[in-house]
Protein backbone atom coordinates (compact mmCIF):
# COMPACT_ATOMS: atom_id res chain seq x y z
CA UNK A 1 0.00 0.00 0.00
CA UNK A 2 1.19 3.17 -1.03
CA UNK A 3 2.15 5.59 2.28
CA UNK A 4 1.10 9.13 1.62
CA UNK A 5 2.80 12.31 3.12
CA UNK A 6 0.70 13.51 6.22
CA UNK A 7 0.05 17.01 6.69
CA UNK A 8 -1.99 17.93 10.05
CA UNK A 9 -5.46 15.76 8.65
CA UNK A 10 -4.94 15.99 5.41
CA UNK A 11 -3.16 12.43 3.09
CA UNK A 12 -1.51 14.19 -0.02
CA UNK A 13 -0.70 11.69 -2.87
CA UNK A 14 1.29 11.89 -5.88
CA UNK A 15 0.28 10.60 -8.77
CA UNK A 16 1.22 9.70 -12.22
CA UNK A 17 0.63 12.63 -14.94
CA UNK A 18 3.22 11.51 -16.95
CA UNK A 19 7.51 11.66 -17.32
CA UNK A 20 9.28 13.03 -20.09
CA UNK A 21 12.77 14.95 -20.81
CA UNK A 22 13.16 18.48 -21.93
CA UNK A 23 16.30 20.34 -22.99
CA UNK A 24 18.19 21.23 -19.73
CA UNK A 25 19.28 24.78 -21.08
CA UNK A 26 15.23 25.46 -21.78
CA UNK A 27 14.45 24.60 -17.70
CA UNK A 28 17.43 26.49 -16.07
CA UNK A 29 17.30 29.83 -18.18
CA UNK A 30 20.59 31.98 -17.50
CA UNK A 31 22.04 29.57 -14.74
CA UNK A 32 24.96 28.06 -16.15
CA UNK A 33 25.05 24.36 -16.68
CA UNK A 34 27.93 23.75 -14.41
CA UNK A 35 26.13 25.26 -11.49
CA UNK A 36 22.41 23.27 -12.26
CA UNK A 37 24.39 20.34 -13.28
CA UNK A 38 24.97 19.60 -9.47
CA UNK A 39 21.48 19.48 -8.26
CA UNK A 40 19.81 18.00 -11.56
CA UNK A 41 21.59 15.01 -13.71
CA UNK A 42 21.48 15.73 -17.75
CA UNK A 43 21.90 12.89 -20.76
CA UNK A 44 24.70 13.56 -22.48
CA UNK A 45 22.92 15.57 -25.30
CA UNK A 46 21.56 17.99 -22.10
CA UNK A 47 18.34 16.59 -21.85
CA UNK A 48 16.58 16.51 -18.20
CA UNK A 49 14.02 14.54 -16.66
CA UNK A 50 10.82 16.13 -15.90
CA UNK A 51 7.93 14.61 -13.76
CA UNK A 52 4.51 15.97 -14.07
CA UNK A 53 2.77 14.67 -10.81
CA UNK A 54 -0.75 16.11 -10.00
CA UNK A 55 -1.30 15.80 -6.36
CA UNK A 56 -4.24 14.38 -4.56
CA UNK A 57 -5.00 16.08 -1.27
CA UNK A 58 -7.40 14.22 0.79
CA UNK A 59 -8.68 16.58 3.24
CA UNK A 60 -11.97 15.47 5.67
CA UNK A 61 -13.72 18.28 3.43
CA UNK A 62 -13.08 17.57 0.15
CA UNK A 63 -10.81 15.66 -2.49
CA UNK A 64 -8.90 18.14 -4.32
CA UNK A 65 -6.49 17.80 -6.83
CA UNK A 66 -3.45 20.49 -7.66
CA UNK A 67 -2.56 19.97 -11.80
CA UNK A 68 -3.82 17.67 -13.79
CA UNK A 69 -0.92 15.98 -15.66
CA UNK A 70 0.05 15.81 -19.53
CA UNK A 71 -3.32 14.00 -20.41
CA UNK A 72 -3.45 11.20 -22.90
CA UNK A 73 -4.53 13.32 -26.02
CA UNK A 74 -0.76 13.76 -27.37
CA UNK A 75 -0.09 12.15 -30.78
CA UNK A 76 2.58 9.84 -31.56
CA UNK A 77 4.89 12.75 -32.86
CA UNK A 78 4.24 14.80 -29.57
CA UNK A 79 5.02 12.17 -27.59
CA UNK A 80 8.63 11.81 -29.83
CA UNK A 81 9.18 15.26 -29.40
CA UNK A 82 8.33 15.70 -26.41
CA UNK A 83 10.35 12.58 -25.31
CA UNK A 84 7.93 10.55 -23.24
CA UNK A 85 9.03 8.58 -20.98
CA UNK A 86 6.14 7.25 -18.67
CA UNK A 87 2.47 8.25 -19.98
CA UNK A 88 -0.47 9.85 -17.61
CA UNK A 89 -1.98 7.45 -15.76
CA UNK A 90 -4.35 9.78 -13.22
CA UNK A 91 -7.92 7.36 -13.48
CA UNK A 92 -5.86 4.28 -12.81
CA UNK A 93 -4.06 6.17 -9.47
CA UNK A 94 -7.18 6.82 -8.24
CA UNK A 95 -8.52 3.98 -8.61
CA UNK A 96 -5.79 2.19 -6.64
CA UNK A 97 -6.44 4.66 -4.06
CA UNK A 98 -10.13 3.72 -3.72
CA UNK A 99 -11.10 6.52 -6.03
CA UNK A 100 -13.23 7.17 -8.98
CA UNK A 101 -12.50 10.22 -11.19
CA UNK A 102 -16.15 11.31 -10.91
CA UNK A 103 -15.29 11.29 -6.84
CA UNK A 104 -12.78 14.64 -7.11
CA UNK A 105 -14.73 17.55 -5.84
CA UNK A 106 -12.07 19.98 -7.01
CA UNK A 107 -9.18 20.55 -9.49
CA UNK A 108 -6.63 23.42 -8.88
CA UNK A 109 -4.56 24.73 -11.96
CA UNK A 110 -1.27 26.30 -10.93
CA UNK A 111 -1.60 27.66 -14.52
CA UNK A 112 -2.54 26.40 -18.03
CA UNK A 113 0.35 25.18 -19.60
CA UNK A 114 0.11 21.87 -21.65
CA UNK A 115 1.95 19.71 -19.03
CA UNK A 116 0.14 20.94 -16.12
CA UNK A 117 -3.60 21.35 -17.57
CA UNK A 118 -3.68 18.85 -20.37
CA UNK A 119 -5.77 16.07 -18.29
CA UNK A 120 -8.38 18.44 -18.06
CA UNK A 121 -9.86 16.87 -20.48
CA UNK A 122 -9.14 12.81 -21.61
CA UNK A 123 -9.96 10.92 -24.85
CA UNK A 124 -12.31 7.55 -23.42
CA UNK A 125 -12.35 4.40 -24.92
CA UNK A 126 -13.77 5.14 -28.20
CA UNK A 127 -11.56 8.33 -28.72
CA UNK A 128 -14.10 10.88 -27.62
CA UNK A 129 -13.40 13.85 -25.85
CA UNK A 130 -14.53 14.31 -22.30
CA UNK A 131 -13.74 15.88 -18.68
CA UNK A 132 -11.78 13.91 -16.87
CA UNK A 133 -13.41 14.90 -13.53
CA UNK A 134 -16.89 15.93 -14.59
CA UNK A 135 -18.09 16.76 -10.86
CA UNK A 136 -15.30 18.77 -10.05
CA UNK A 137 -15.19 22.46 -9.99
CA UNK A 138 -11.74 23.70 -11.83
CA UNK A 139 -9.75 26.62 -10.18
CA UNK A 140 -7.37 29.18 -11.76
CA UNK A 141 -6.64 33.08 -12.08
CA UNK A 142 -8.99 34.83 -13.89
CA UNK A 143 -5.76 36.58 -15.41
CA UNK A 144 -5.13 33.06 -16.59
CA UNK A 145 -8.04 32.06 -18.42
CA UNK A 146 -8.31 35.62 -19.84
CA UNK A 147 -4.83 34.11 -21.31
CA UNK A 148 -6.19 30.73 -22.55
CA UNK A 149 -8.89 32.33 -24.08
CA UNK A 150 -6.82 35.11 -26.11
CA UNK A 151 -3.23 33.88 -26.00
CA UNK A 152 0.19 35.98 -27.21
CA UNK A 153 1.75 34.17 -30.00
CA UNK A 154 4.35 32.61 -27.67
CA UNK A 155 2.00 31.34 -25.06
CA UNK A 156 -0.57 30.46 -28.09
CA UNK A 157 2.18 26.79 -28.32
CA UNK A 158 1.45 25.97 -24.56
CA UNK A 159 -2.47 26.88 -23.94
CA UNK A 160 -3.97 23.83 -26.38
CA UNK A 161 -7.62 24.46 -26.51
CA UNK A 162 -8.45 20.87 -26.72
CA UNK A 163 -7.46 20.91 -22.87
CA UNK A 164 -10.13 23.68 -22.15
CA UNK A 165 -12.93 21.66 -23.93
CA UNK A 166 -15.74 22.06 -21.40
CA UNK A 167 -15.08 24.57 -18.76
CA UNK A 168 -17.59 26.81 -18.48
CA UNK A 169 -16.82 30.27 -16.27
CA UNK A 170 -19.43 30.35 -13.18
CA UNK A 171 -20.69 26.15 -13.68
CA UNK A 172 -17.76 24.36 -13.59
CA UNK A 173 -14.96 26.64 -13.75
CA UNK A 174 -14.00 29.03 -10.85
CA UNK A 175 -12.01 32.46 -12.04
CA UNK A 176 -10.15 33.61 -9.05
CA UNK A 177 -8.86 37.51 -8.35
CA UNK A 178 -6.15 37.47 -6.61
CA UNK A 179 -6.06 34.93 -2.61
CA UNK A 180 -9.46 32.74 -2.48
CA UNK A 181 -10.36 29.94 -0.81
CA UNK A 182 -10.88 26.23 -2.10
CA UNK A 183 -12.21 24.49 0.81
CA UNK A 184 -11.57 24.42 4.54
CA UNK A 185 -7.35 25.00 4.92
CA UNK A 186 -6.77 25.43 1.09
CA UNK A 187 -6.19 28.91 -0.41
CA UNK A 188 -4.93 29.74 -3.91
CA UNK A 189 -2.58 32.90 -3.75
CA UNK A 190 -1.83 34.88 -7.25
CA UNK A 191 2.39 34.79 -7.81
CA UNK A 192 2.47 35.98 -11.54
CA UNK A 193 5.85 35.59 -13.63
CA UNK A 194 6.01 32.02 -14.93
CA UNK A 195 2.50 32.59 -16.86
CA UNK A 196 0.95 36.57 -15.71
CA UNK A 197 -2.30 34.27 -13.86
CA UNK A 198 0.06 31.91 -12.48
CA UNK A 199 -0.76 30.96 -8.81
CA UNK A 200 0.59 29.04 -5.99
CA UNK A 201 -1.34 27.10 -3.33
CA UNK A 202 -1.14 27.01 0.53
CA UNK A 203 -2.06 24.08 2.84
CA UNK A 204 -2.86 24.58 6.15
CA UNK A 205 -4.18 21.62 8.71
CA UNK A 206 -3.25 21.52 12.54
CA UNK A 207 -0.81 23.84 13.01
CA UNK A 208 1.31 22.89 9.55
CA UNK A 209 1.76 24.66 5.89
CA UNK A 210 2.82 23.21 2.96
CA UNK A 211 3.41 25.21 -0.27
CA UNK A 212 2.78 24.01 -3.98
CA UNK A 213 4.92 27.12 -6.16
CA UNK A 214 3.77 25.77 -9.36
CA UNK A 215 6.28 26.72 -11.63
CA UNK A 216 8.20 28.92 -9.57
CA UNK A 217 9.85 25.92 -7.80
CA UNK A 218 9.31 22.88 -9.70
CA UNK A 219 11.88 21.09 -8.19
CA UNK A 220 13.95 21.43 -5.08
CA UNK A 221 16.37 23.01 -7.27
CA UNK A 222 14.71 26.16 -7.83
CA UNK A 223 15.68 27.37 -3.77
CA UNK A 224 17.49 30.27 -5.16
CA UNK A 225 15.14 33.07 -5.92
CA UNK A 226 17.33 33.88 -9.12
CA UNK A 227 17.22 30.48 -10.77
CA UNK A 228 14.02 31.17 -12.97
CA UNK A 229 13.16 28.80 -16.00
CA UNK A 230 13.43 29.95 -19.54
CA UNK A 231 9.46 29.58 -20.49
CA UNK A 232 9.06 32.32 -17.22
CA UNK A 233 7.16 34.89 -19.14
CA UNK A 234 7.55 37.78 -17.02
CA UNK A 235 10.94 36.32 -15.00
CA UNK A 236 11.34 39.56 -12.64
CA UNK A 237 8.09 38.83 -11.37
CA UNK A 238 8.96 35.21 -10.62
CA UNK A 239 12.15 36.58 -8.69
CA UNK A 240 9.91 39.19 -7.04
CA UNK A 241 7.17 36.75 -5.62
CA UNK A 242 10.02 34.17 -4.72
CA UNK A 243 12.13 36.30 -2.83
CA UNK A 244 8.78 37.57 -0.74
CA UNK A 245 7.77 34.18 0.05
CA UNK A 246 10.85 32.07 0.24
CA UNK A 247 13.31 33.40 3.20
CA UNK A 248 10.05 33.30 5.63
CA UNK A 249 8.63 29.91 4.48
CA UNK A 250 12.26 28.77 4.73
CA UNK A 251 12.80 30.45 8.45
CA UNK A 252 9.50 28.80 9.34
CA UNK A 253 10.86 25.26 8.33
CA UNK A 254 7.33 24.97 6.55
CA UNK A 255 7.09 21.66 3.18
CA UNK A 256 7.02 22.37 -0.04
CA UNK A 257 5.24 20.21 -2.90
CA UNK A 258 6.93 19.51 -6.14
CA UNK A 259 5.16 18.96 -9.06
CA UNK A 260 8.17 18.49 -11.70
CA UNK A 261 10.67 16.59 -9.53
CA UNK A 262 10.95 12.74 -9.89
CA UNK A 263 12.58 12.17 -6.69
CA UNK A 264 12.14 14.57 -3.89
CA UNK A 265 8.20 15.18 -3.77
CA UNK A 266 8.46 16.96 -0.85
CA UNK A 267 10.75 19.20 1.44
CA UNK A 268 11.86 21.44 4.24
CA UNK A 269 14.99 24.22 3.15
CA UNK A 270 17.26 25.43 5.72
CA UNK A 271 17.74 29.34 5.69
CA UNK A 272 20.73 28.26 3.48
CA UNK A 273 18.14 27.24 0.66
CA UNK A 274 19.71 23.34 1.18
CA UNK A 275 17.17 20.83 1.50
CA UNK A 276 16.72 20.03 5.08
CA UNK A 277 14.54 17.16 5.43
CA UNK A 278 12.57 15.41 2.33
CA UNK A 279 9.87 12.82 1.32
CA UNK A 280 9.95 11.01 -1.25
CA UNK A 281 7.94 7.47 -2.20
CA UNK A 282 8.83 4.81 -5.01
CA UNK A 283 5.34 4.66 -6.74
CA UNK A 284 3.34 0.84 -6.85
CA UNK A 285 3.20 -0.09 -10.43
ZN1 LIG B 1 5.46 22.98 -15.86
Amino acid sequence: MRQPFILGDVEIYWLEGGLFEIDGGSMFGVVPKVLWEKKCAATPDNYVTVADFAMLLKTPAANILIETGLGNKLTAKQQQIFRLRREWDIPAELERLGLSRQQIDHVILTHCDFDHAGGITMLDGQERLELTFPNALHHMQRDEWEDVCAPNSRAASSYWPINFEGLVPGANLQLADGDYQVAAGVEVFKTGGHTRGHQGVRLCSQGETALHLGDLLPTAAYSNPLWVTAYDNFPLDSVAAKEAILPGAFARKIWFLFYHEPRTLACRFGEDGEVSEEFSEVLLR
